[in-house]
C-alpha cells in the first residue's frame, strides 16, 4: 500500500488521529484535552452509551465484553465482569483490541485492487461499486467458461459470530455451484475420536471442574489457550485436587503441574491404551458400571494385551512404572477428569488418540460423579438448543454431488494439473490460508497463478492478501452485529456494533450480497438482514433456551444456557451411539468397514528418510500473544513474542554445534525456517517445537512454521496431521 502522504509533512493522517482518539479500556477517559470550548460543549453534550459483544475469537473461552462509546467515539473497552465465566478478564491478545485491530493505523478501510505482483503486496485503492462489477464481470465469465466448480470459498473460524462467519457466504456459494470446502483443520479428528466412544462430544461442563480431584489436561495449555478454565481448575487445586499434564512439550501448563508426563509425539493413543492394560490388569475399574452401560469390554481385554507397560515404554518414553502409577491413580481419582482439546489430534494417530482416552471414564465409572469424566467441546449443546435453519441455509441448498476439497489440502487443490476443472476463483475470509494452512510454499505457488482470480476480506494485509487480486475492507467485531455460540464453555452472546463501520469496511455478510446483487441473484435469501438472521436462530423452543431472547441479549449481552442440574450426562448410560451405550468397539466404525477399535500406528518412514530428517518437529500454539495467525501483525505482541524460537534438546544441540540463542535453519523436504534456538529442557532428544501463528512477511527468511508441515490426513476426520514432520537443524 502507498504510505499516507500526510505522514510525511509533519502533519498528522487521518489514521493517526483516529488511533491517537482511542483510549485503553482500563482507562475509560475522555479522549485528548479536548480542543477548545466549542469541542467540549459537544462531547458533554453526547451521551455516553454502553453496548455489550462478546471475543471472537477461534477460542474456547467467548470471553463476554463490554464497549463504552460517545458518538463514534469508543472511550472504553474491557470485559463484561456480569459473566460469571468469563469474569473480569480479557487476555493479554485482546486487552486492547479497539487500538490493535479496530482503530490500528494499517487497517484497510476501502477496497484494494492488485497493481502489482501477487504477493509483492502492491495495492490501489478502488471503489465498491467499480470492485464488486469487475469482480462479479470475472466470475460470471469463471462460471460459465468452466463451471461453478472452478470457484472455491476459503474459509474457517476466523470469526466464531454465526452470521460474519458463514451465514451468507455459504448461500451465495450454494447459489453458483461452488466447490465445496470441507472445514476440518482443527476439530474434526478429535471429534470422530470421542464421537465413535460417545456418541457425540459432550461431556464435563468446564464449570463443573471445581469438584474434580485429579485432573489430567492431555495434549492442552489452558495457561495460554484456555485461561478461564485455568482459573476453574486453580481452585479444584486449592481444594485438593491433583493436576497432571500430558504433553510432549513443557508447555506453561505442564510447568506448573504436579506432574508432568511427558511422552514422544504421536504416541498418545498406546500411552491410553497401557492405561486400560492396567486398569483392566489390576482390576481398577467400576465392574458394575462397564456391565450396564458399555460395550465390548471383552474385545478391548483382549485387544489391550498387546499395549503391556513395558511395550509402551518403548513406545512413548515413558517408563512403565510412570504408566502404571497414573493408570492406578487415575482410576482412583475421585472424581477424575480428563480434559482433551486439540493438541493430539493433529497427528497422524490424532482421532485414535481421542478414541481410546474417551474410553477411560466408562472403564473406571467416572461419568457417575459430578466432576468426574471427559471434557471436550460444548458446541453440541448450542447445536440442540438455537435454531440453525438460517444459519445452515447454504448448506440446505448445496447439491450434494458437487465436488468437496479439504481445505488441509489447499496447496494441492491450487497446483494440481489434474483437478478438473481447475480453481480459477478462490474467495478467502475468515481465514489466511498463505500462514495457518500446512505446505505453505505449495499454498503460495497456487496463489501466485496469474490465472486464478483470489479475493480477499480482511482487516489487514496479510500473507494470503498480499496475493489477491481484490481485497474488500472487512468490519471489525466493534462494527457489526453477530451471535457467539462457544465451543468450549456454555454462554451466548449477542454482539452489537459499538460504532459505525470506519472507512468502507462492510460486514462479510453485506459483502455477499452486494456481490450477490452484481451477480444479477434476485433470491429473497440474500435479502436477510443480519439481525434478522440472529433473531431467527434464537427463536428456539429448546428447553436450553427457556428465557434466551433477542431482547434479552440485548439488554444483558450474554446468557447461560439452562442446562439441567447437576449436569450428569452420563452418569446412568444414554450415550448417543446406535446401542445408547458407551462403544468400546464401536458400531459406527465397524459400519463403515473401519476397525472398532483404536490402534497405534505410527507412520512408517524409511531408514533414508529418518537419517536425512532425523528430527521430529512439532508446530505448536506456543506464542502467548497470536491467535492462529491473528495478532501477529500487532508491534506490541511481536516485541513480546520475539522472533519464532525453535526448542531443541542440549543433546541435539551439541551435536549441532548449536548453543542457546544461536540462529538456526530447520528444514526438510518442503521448506526451510529461520528461528532462534533455546535450549530449556523443554522437549526430549530427537524432538523439536516451533511456534505457529508468524507471518512470513514480517520475520526473517519470509517462511514460518508451516514452510516444514505435510498436508496428509488424520486417520478418521480428515484432519490435519500438523505435527507428523521430520526435519534438520543447522546453526545459520
Ligand atoms: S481470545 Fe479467548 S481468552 Fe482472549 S478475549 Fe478472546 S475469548 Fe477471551
Amino acid at each position: 500500500m502507498e504510505p499516507d502522504p500526510q505522514e510525511h509533512r509533519g502533519g498528522i493522517s487521518r489514521r493517526k488521529f483516529i488511533h491517537l482518539g482511542l483510549h485503553s479500556y482500563a482507562g475509560f477517559q475522555l479522549a485528548p484535552p479536548l480542543l477548545g470550548s466549542l469541542a467540549f460543549l459537544e462531547a458533554c453534550s453526547t451521551p455516553v452509551k454502553t453496548i455489550h459483544g462478546a471475543c471472537y475469537h477461534d477460542c474456547p473461552d467467548t470471553c463476554s465484553w463490554t464497549v463504552t462509546t460517545q458518538g463514534e467515539k469508543v472511550t472504553g473497552f474491557g470485559p463484561n465482569s456480569a459473566n460469571p465465566y468469563t469474569g473480569n478478564s480479557l487476555c493479554s491478545k485482546m486487552n486492547f483490541f479497539p487500538q490493535e485491530v479496530t482503530f490500528h493505523p494499517d487497517r484497510i478501510l476501502t477496497p484494494l485492487k492488485r497493481v502489482g505482483p501477487k504477493g509483492k503486496g502492491t495495492f490501489a485503492p478502488i471503489s465498491w461499486e467499480q470492485a464488486l462489477t469487475e469482480v462479479a464481470t470475472k466470475l460470471s465469465t469463471i462460471i460459465q467458461e468452466k463451471g461453478g466448480e472452478a470457484v472455491m470459498p476459503y474459509s474457517f473460524a476466523g470469526t466464531e459470530g454465526l452470521v460474519q462467519n458463514n451465514a451468507m457466504g455459504s448461500r451465495f456459494f450454494a447459489r453458483i455451484g461452488a466447490t465445496r470446502l470441507a472445514r476440518t483443520i482443527c476439530g474434526d479428528a478429535a471429534f470422530a475420536g470421542v464421537n465413535a466412544v460417545n456418541g457425540g462430544s459432550t461431556g464435563v461442563l468446564p464449570q463443573d471442574i471445581i469438584h474434580s480431584r485429579y485432573i489430567i489436561f492431555w495434549g492442552t495449555n489452558p495457561v495460554l489457550s484456555n485461561q478461564h478454565l485455568w482459573s476453574l481448575a486453580q481452585q479444584a487445586r486449592k481444594q485438593g485436587a491433583k493436576l497432571v499434564v500430558i504433553d510432549p512439550f513443557l508447555s506453561q501448563t505442564a510447568a506448573q503441574a504436579d506432574w508432568h508426563i511427558q511422552l514422544y509425539p504421536g504416541t498418545d493413543t498406546a500411552l491410553a491404551l497401557a492405561l486400560i492394560n492396567v486398569i483392566l490388569a489390576e482390576e481398577l475399574y467400576d465392574q458394575a458400571y462397564v456391565d450396564k452401560f458399555t460395550t465390548g469390554i471383552a474385545e478391548l481385554r483382549t485387544h489391550v494385551a498387546a499395549y503391556a507397560p513395558d511395550t509402551v515404554a518403548a513406545i512413548t518414553g515413558v517408563d512403565a512404572a510412570v504408566i502404571q502409577q497414573l493408570a492406578r491413580e487415575y482410576a482412583q481419582g475421585n472424581p477424575a477428569l480428563i480434559r482433551v482439546l486439540i493438541g493430539m489430534e493433529h497427528q497422524a494417530n490424532g482421532a485414535s488418540a481421542f478414541q481410546a482416552v474417551a474410553m477411560l471414564p466408562a472403564l473406571t465409572g467416572a461419568w457417575q460423579q459430578l466432576g468426574g469424566g471427559l471434557l471436550h467441546f460444548t458446541f453440541d449443546l448450542f447445536g440442540e438448543a438455537l435454531n440453525w435453519e438460517r444459519i445452515t441455509l447454504g448448506d440446505t441448498l448445496q447439491n450434494p454431488a458437487t465436488r468437496t476439497v479439504n481445505m488441509v489440502q489447499i496447496g494441492r487443490a491450487l497446483t494440481d494439473p489434474a483437478l478438473s476443472p481447475a480453481i480459477h476463483a478462490l474467495f478467502v475470509y475468515n481465514s489466511n490460508p498463505a500462514v495457518i494452512a500446512p505446505n505453505q510454499n505449495l499454498v503460495r505457488q497456487g496463489l501466485e497463478r496469474e490465472d486464478l482470480l483470489t479475493v480477499v476480506l480482511e482487516h489487514f494485509l496479510t500473507d494470503t492478501a498480499r496475493y489477491a487480486d481484490y481485497v474488500f475492507p472487512a468490519t471489525s467485531q466493534l462494527e457489526h452485529w453477530d451471535l457467539l455460540t462457544s465451543w468450549g464453555q456454555t454462554y451466548i452472546n449477542l454482539n452489537q456494533p459499538a460504532i459505525p463501520p470506519l472507512g468502507e469496511a462492510k460486514p462479510n455478510s453485506e459483502f455477499f450480497r452486494l456481490l450477490a446483487a452484481a451477480m444479477g441473484f434476485t433470491e429473497e435469501y440474500f435479502g436477510e438482514s443480519d439481525v434478522e438472521i440472529i433473531k431467527k436462530t434464537l427463536d428456539s423452543k429448546h428447553p436450553y433456551m427457556a428465557g434466551i431472547t433477542f431482547d434479552y441479549l440485548q439488554e444483558k449481552g450474554w446468557a447461560e444456557l439452562q442446562l439441567p442440574r447437576p449436569w450428569l450426562p452420563f452418569a446412568e448410560g444414554n450415550f448417543a451411539t446406535p446401542s445408547g451405550k458407551c462403544e468400546f468397539v464401536s458400531s459406527q466404525l465397524t459400519a463403515q468397514g473401519l476397525p472398532g477399535l483404536p490402534a497405534y500406528r505410527p507412520v512408517a518412514y524409511s531408514e533414508e528418510e529418518i537419517k536425512t530428517y532425523p528430527l521430529h518437529c512439532l508446530t505448536i500454539k506456543s506464542t502467548c500473544g497470536f491467535l492462529n495467525s491473528s495478532h501477529a501483525n500487532v508491534d506490541r505482541l511481536r516485541k513480546e513474542e520475539g522472533g519464532p524460537v525453535l526448542d531443541i534438546h542440549q543433546q541435539d544441540a551439541a551435536a549441532r554445534g548449536i548453543v542457546d540463542g544461536d540462529s538456526v535453519k530447520v528444514f526438510n523436504a518442503n521448506g526451510v525456517v529461520s528461528a532462534t534456538a533455546r535450549i530449556r529442557r523443554k522437549v526430549k532428544p530427537g524432538v523439536v517445537c516451533l511456534p505457529q501463528g508468524f507471518w512470513s512477511s514480517l520475520v526473517a527468511g519470509n517462511a514460518s512454521a508451516n514452510a516444514l508441515t505435510n498436508d496428509c490426513l488424520t486417520d478418521m476426520g480428515e484432519g490435519a496431521a500438523l505435527q507428523e514432520n521430520r526435519v534438520q537443524v543447522a546453526k545459520g
